[in-house]
């Protein structure tokens, strides 16, 4: 455990890279800076102590005031598609990089976020709003609670500046941690410079794809296979990711190039949300009129991200045929990760292929209904045994009940004991996710100053396919007067 900020060791990779792909630049402090909240589970993961956390200078570092010890501070540069349109030239235009710093997990980098402007900041102030930083911290730990990749968050610092949107909130500043924070925008922004886009290459694969670097048979890869390995693994991860998404009710809401990640992680928590009443088509992002990002379409509009990718690869070698090759896996290893999380799920030994269609009709059940989508995966372990209580979640009360006896006949066929069967499925369907009315909840405290609804919420959502006894109101869907109204992009 560090405890003293002299011991840490911090290093500066990404600053290593050639001047094209930062800027070196100061974080805007905030004033008069409050730690709002500091994540001691995963200092701990970090290996930092409370004590280092507890630190003055730490308070300072958080807040934008000083830099790492040792840290270069840069704001990285990429660009993207956003909404399916080339926008050129992106960027950290409210973050920071302050370095990474070793940990018994490997080399992880320390990002501010809402640190004030860049170069990249466009029209924006460069800052990030207490609402908004709550809500990432929140689902990233979330996330983690259900074991899907995601970027961390260690802590918030909070101050009374202003900070200008639909309404005038208060600035707050995340810091988030994360391996890498390399997106595919930051590929696409170096498509046309091969000499960039090799450094760039070079620096993921040595660092996170180290195979890519030998063939099957032992010989040193060329740079096409490097590209294409690299490549390879990303649509796998992709294609995993989303699955974990659809299967535990997220929407990410903007799923633009800039906000994927390379290393298959769950980064820039924007407008998203868990769904309470399932609705296959639900949208969470209100910016997103076209439901571009509506929760059934993130499986395929992942696939167009992973093109944008590949497309933006051909400069350091590989040819269209050989790319299209590459990403022609993305379907397979989808639906393998979805059929293997939904067998899971639904208490099942291994997936037939009849099981397809069961899946389709407990989709058609939900959507019909918009029966709440966490209360009715976590009521499956017990609905073959509590079948009025199971039948009563939906609306259409037949449809349930006939759906039920095909899923009760699966059941019976795999003869699974009922214990084990429930046991297994109540530790992948979760009781607890972060509904946005939770999120809400705490976010209105945390503005008052009271960070508690935060602590209750991050113990449960550590720990989510566990009943916690005496927090059944978590596990509920909002009553009518909690529900809140879809997000903007603004945060
Ligand atoms: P997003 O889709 O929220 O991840 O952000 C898209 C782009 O807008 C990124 O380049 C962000 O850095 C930038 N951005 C978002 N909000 C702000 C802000 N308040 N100030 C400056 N840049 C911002
Ligand atoms: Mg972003």
């Amino acid at each position: 455990m560090i405890t003293n900020l002299a011991d840490l060791v911090v290093s500066n990779s990404y600053a290593g890279l050639p001047s094209a792909f930062y800027t070196s630049i100061a974080p805007q402090a905030l004033s008069e800076p409050r730690m709002l909240h500091i994540n001691q589970v995963l200092a701990a993961e970090l290996g930092l102590s409370p004590e280092l956390l507890a630190d003055p200078a730490w308070l300072e570092i958080m807040s934008g005031a000083r830099p790492l010890p040792g840290g270069q501070t840069i704001a990285t540069v990429y660009s993207g598609h956003q909404f399916g349109v080339w926008a050129g030239q992106l960027g950290d235009g409210r973050a920071h990089l302050l370095g990474e710093i070793e940990t018994p997990q490997g080399p992880v980098e320390l990002q501010l976020k809402g640190s004030g402007q860049t170069p990249y900041s466009r029209m924006g102030d460069g800052r990030a709003v207490l609402r908004s930083s709550v809500r990432e911290y929140l689902a990233s730990e979330a996330m983690a609670g259900l074991g899907i990749p995601t970027t961390r968050a260690l802590g918030i610092v909070v101050s009374d500046d202003p900070v200008y949107r639909e309404t005038i909130e208060t600035a707050a500043i995340v810091l988030r941690t994360s391996p890498s924070f390399v997106r595919f925008g930051t590929f696409e922004h170096f498509s046309k410079q091969p000499e960039h886009l090799q450094a760039l290459l070079d620096y993921v694969v040595d660092r996170f794809y180290p195979d890519c670097r030998t063939l099957a048979d032992g010989t040193q890869a060329s740079s096409t296979d490097v590209a294409l390995c690299f490549l390879a693994h990303v649509v796998e991860l992709t294609a995993v990711l989303m699955a974990d998404w659809l299967t535990c009710g997220f929407c990410h809401g903007v799923m633009n190039t800039d906000n994927m990640s390379v290393l298959g992680l769950t980064i820039d928590y924007g407008p998203y949300g868990f769904m309470d009443a399932f609705q296959a088509n639900h949208i969470c992002n209100l910016t997103d009129t076209q439901g571009r990002y509506a929760w059934h379409a993130q499986g395929s509009v992942a696939w167009w991200n992973v093109h944008r990718l590949a497309g933006s690869l051909m400069a350091v070698g590989p040819d269209a045929a050989m790319l299209k090759q590459v990403l022609e896996p993305y379907e397979k290893h989808f639906l393998q990760a979805y059929r293997q999380k939904m067998v899971a799920k639904f208490g099942l030994r291994e997936w037939q292929t009849d099981d397809d269609a069961l899946f389709d009709g407990w989709w058609r059940l939900l959507h019909d209904s918009q029966a709440d989508f966490t209360q009715s995966f976590r009521a499956l372990a017990t609905a073959p045994e509590n079948r009025e209580g199971f039948v009563k979640l939906f609306s259409d009360h037949e449809a349930a009940q006939n759906w039920l006896d095909d899923y009760m006949a699966r059941v019976a066929a795999d003869a699974l004991p009922t214990s084990e069967r429930q046991q297994h499925m109540n530790a992948v369907n979760p009781l607890y996710v972060l509904r946005n009315h939770l999120a809400q909840q705490a976010i209105d405290a945390a503005q008052a100053g009271d960070v508690s609804e935060i602590e209750t919420l991050l113990r449960l959502l550590r720990d989510p396919y566990r009943h916690h006894p005496g927090y059944e109101d978590y596990a509920r869907p909002p009553a009518p007067g909690q529900r809140t109204p879809a997000l903007s992009c603004s945060s």
